[in-house]
């Protein structure tokens, strides 16, 4: 097994041949990443408990993220992004929050 993700937001590699991908923080923007579940619903409903924002509506949110542009993600510090693995792939919600900040906010703001 060799897993690889890439964070969305500034293209550092987070996780490279790894067996297995367990949510952290990416190493160069410290973007935290949140989900790893095998569908882009499931993974983000379970990135949001992650973040404490469970009571956020996982739909809402996937569809805002997902209409995202590449640019705009990098702008409101959200990403949805999918890992590499040999055989199948993981899905991941990256959030970059200001120093000291609160990642539930910058998720809400993207539905409200
Ligand atoms: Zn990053």
């Amino acid at each position: 097994m060799s897993a690889r993700l890439v964070c969305p937001l500034c293209a550092t590699v987070v996780v490279d041949g790894a067996d297995d991908i367990t949510p952290g923080a990416c190493p160069s923007c410290g973007a935290r990443y949140e989900g790893g579940e095998g569908d882009a619903p499931g993974a983000v409903a379970a990135a949001l408990r992650g973040f404490g924002a469970s009571d956020l509506d996982a739909r809402a949110v996937i569809d805002a993220a997902f209409r995202l542009t590449p640019t705009q993600s990098v702008d409101r510090g959200v990403a949805v992004t999918s890992d590499a693995r040999d055989a199948y792939y993981r899905w991941w919600l990256f959030v970059r929050a200001p120093a000291g900040g609160d990642h539930r906010a910058v998720i809400a703001s993207l539905i409200t």
